[in-house]
C-alpha cells in the first residue's frame, strides 16, 4: 500500500488504564504523511486532565497488587511475551511509523524487528536485580540493601525512531517494577500506539503502560505532575533544558538523551571506500534525522579533495522517493516546518561562504510533488565556528571540516557543546584507540558508524544529555536503593550515641 493512500483518516485515542479513550475535550491533532504532505490520521490531543488521568492509572497500577506483587520472573515473562507480539506485528508497527515520519519502511521494519531484543534482554534482567549484604563495622548488625522501583515514570520521545526510542526507556523501567506514562511526539505517535495496544494481549495489568498523545503542553503536564517520580526525555537539547528545569523545581529525577553534532573523522590512512560509505550512511541514512548523524565530517588534508569528490558523486546519485519502495535510499523530511529549518541552515552557511558541492535545496520528486524532500547536501569551506557546524541541523546536511594532524582532529572534534557520538576512520589501530579515549562523546565508532544495540550503553556527554539507555546500567536509572539495618544482639545501647 502506498504511503498515506487511505481514503479515510485513521483514528487513534489515548491509551489509559488498558483502554483506548478520546481526549476529554474531544480535541484532535492531524498527522501528516510527509511523502505526500497529506493528513492520514487523527490523534487525540491530550490536555492536562487527560495526563492526570493517565498518571492516576499508572499510580493505581503501581500501588495495587497486580504489578508490585508479581514475581519479577513473571514480570519478565510478560515483557518477553510482549516482545514476541511485537515480532509478530512488526510490519504493522513499521507501516504506521513510515506513514507518519517518512523514514524508509525497510529501516522502520528493521527497528520493529529488533525491538523484541530489548524486551527479552530487560525482561531477563527483571529477576536479577539484587541488593547486597554489607559488612558494616558493627558485627551484631545485619545491614542489607533493597533495590526498589521509583513509581510512575514519564517517557517523552521524539519522532525519528518512535517505538525503538520508547522501548529504550520502557524496557528497563518495567524490568525495575515501575509503571509508565508515555508521551510520544505529536509528529509520530501512531506506531507507539500500535505497539502499546499489544500490552493487553501480552497480559499486562491495565495501567502499567499508558500513552498520552499531544504536543509539548501534554509533555509539560507530565513533567509537572507531582505523582511522576522520574522523566526520561529523548529529544532536542532546548526542550531538554526546559524539562530539566521543570523537573528540578520539584526534584523529580531525569534522564536526558538529547541532540548531537557528531564528528565523523577520516584520517589519510583510512580505507577510503569504507570511510566514504560510513560518512554517507552517517549523515544521509534517515535523511540525517538521527541524533547520532555524523554531521561534522573531519577530513585530513592529504585526502580531502579525493574524499569529498567521492562523497559528492555518491550524494548526487542517491535515490530519493517513496519510503515504502525497497530501492529508495532517502525518504522525505518529517515535516514541512522542519524542511524549511534545514533549508535556512544551508542558506545561512552559503551566505557565510560555504559551498554546496552537492545538494543545497528542496528536492523535487516527480511522483510526490507535495512531499517534503531535501537534497543530500555536502558543504565545503565550513569553519567549525559556523552556525551549521555548531548547531544540530537534524537533516541531510554534512559540513566538511579539514584538519592537519591527530592533535588538530581531536581539538576540532571536541570543540562542540555536544558529545553524543563520534566516528574514527583509520587503519592505524593504536591511533584509533588513542583518539577514541580523547574524544568527548558517549559513543565512539572505529571504522563503522551508527552501530547500536540493547546491551551496550548509549547516552551523551556534555549538552547531549546524561544517564544511559541500553546495557545493564540502564536499569539503575529506574531504581532507588534502601539500606536496612537490623540489630541482632540483645545488648542495650546508649540511644544518644551514633551507631556505626
Ligand atoms: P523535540 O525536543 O522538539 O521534542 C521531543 C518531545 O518532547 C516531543 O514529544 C515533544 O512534544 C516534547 N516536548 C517538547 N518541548 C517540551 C516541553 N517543554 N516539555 C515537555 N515535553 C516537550 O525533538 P524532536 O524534534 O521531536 O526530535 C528531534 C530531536 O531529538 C533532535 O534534537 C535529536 O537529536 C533528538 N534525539 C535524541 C536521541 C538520543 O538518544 N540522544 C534520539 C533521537 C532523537
Amino acid at each position: 500500500m502506498p504511503v498515506g493512500a487511505t481514503s479515510k483518516l485513521r483514528r487513534y485515542g489515548l491509551y489509559v488504564g488498558g483502554k483506548e479513550v478520546p481526549a476529554r475535550s474531544g480535541a484532535v491533532l492531524r498527522s501528516i504523511t510527509p511523502a505526500r504532505g497529506e493528513p492520514w490520521a487523527e490523534l487525540a490531543d491530550a490536555g492536562a486532565d487527560d495526563v492526570s488521568a493517565a498518571v492516576a492509572a499508572a499510580k493505581a497500577a503501581f500501588d495495587g497488587d497486580a504489578w508490585r506483587s508479581l514475581a519479577p520472573t513473571r514480570r519478565g515473562r510478560l515483557m518477553m511475551r510482549l516482545g514476541d507480539l511485537v515480532g509478530e506485528h512488526a510490519e504493522q508497527i513499521a507501516l504506521a511509523e513510515t506513514t507518519e515520519n517518512g523514514k524508509l519502511y525497510k529501516e522502520m521494519l528493521t527497528q520493529a524487528r529488533i525491538v523484541p531484543d530489548w524486551l527479552y534482554y530487560f525482561g531477563g534482567l527483571a529477576d536479577k536485580i539484587e541488593g547486597s549484604v554489607i559488612p558494616v563495622p558493627r558485627q551484631s548488625v545485619l545491614n542489607y540493601t533493597l533495590r526498589e522501583p521509583l513509581g510512575v515514570v514519564g517517557v517523552i520521545t521524539p519522532w525519528n525512531s518512535p517505538v525503538l526510542l520508547t522501548v529504550f526507556a520502557l524496557a528497563p523501567a518495567l524490568a525495575a517494577g515501575n509503571t509508565v506514562v508515555i508521551k510520544p511526539s505529536e509528529v509520530a505517535s501512531a506506531g507507539v500506539l500500535e505497539f502499546v495496544r499489544l500490552t493487553e494481549a501480552a497480559g499486562f495489568p491495565p495501567g502499567v503502560v499508558n500513552v498520552v498523545t499531544g504536543g509539548p503542553e501534554a509533555g509539560a503536564a507530565l513533567v509537572d505532575h507531582p505523582d511522576v517520580a522520574k522523566i526520561t526525555f529523548v529529544g532536542g537539547t532546548a526542550a531538554g533544558r526546559r524539562i530539566a528545569e521543570a523537573a528540578g523545581a520539584r526534584l523529580a529525577r531525569v534522564t536526558l538523551e538529547l541532540g548531537g553534532k557528531s564528528p565523523n573523522i577520516v584520517f589519510a590512512d583510512a580505507d577510503l571506500d569504507a570511510a566514504t560509505g560510513g560518512v554517507l550512511a552517517g549523515i544521509f541514512a534517515a535523511g540525517g534525522q538521527t541524533c547520532v548523524a555524523g554531521s561534522r565530517v573531519l577530513v585530513q588534508d592529504a585526502v580531502h579533495d579525493e574524499l569529498i569528490e567521492g562523497l559528492a558523486a555518491r550524494a548526487r546519485s542517491l535515490r530519493l522517493g517513496d519510503p515504502m519502495d525497497e530501492a529508495t535510499e532517502m525518504g522525505p523530511i518529517a515535516t514541512e516546518e522542519h524542511l524549511r529549518r534545514i533549508d535556512s541552515y544551508v542558506a545561512g552557511a552559503t551566505a557565510e561562504g560555504a559551498e554546496a558541492i552537492a545538494g543545497g535545496r528542496r528536492a523535487v520528486v516527480e511522483a510526490f510533488p507535495n512531499g517534503f524532500f531535501y537534497e543530500p547536501t555536502i558543504l565545503t569551506g565550513v569553519s567549525n565556528d559556523a552556525r551549521v557546524a555548531r548547531e544540530e541541523v537534524f537533516g541531510p546536511v554534512a559540513a566538511i571540516l579539514r584538519f592537519r594532524d591527530e592533535e588538530d582532529a581531536v581539538a576540532i572534534a571536541n570543540d562542540s557543546e555536544f558529545g553524543l557520538a563520534a566516528g574514527v576512520w583509520t587503519r592505524d589501530f593504536k591511533r584509533a584507540h588513542r583518539v577514541a579515549r580523547r574524544l568527548q562523546a558517549g559513543t565512539v565508532w572505529i571504522n563503522t558508524y551508527r552501530a547500536l544495540t540493547f546491551n551496550s550503553p548509549f547516552g551523551g556527554y556534555k549538552q547531549s544529555g546524561f544517564g544511559r539507555v541500553n546495557g545493564i546500567e540502564a536499569v539503575n536509572e529506574y531504581l532507588q536503593t534502601k539500606s536496612v539495618w537490623c540489630e541482632l544482639s540483645d545488648e542495650v545501647q546508649d540511644p544518644f550515641t551514633l551507631k556505626a
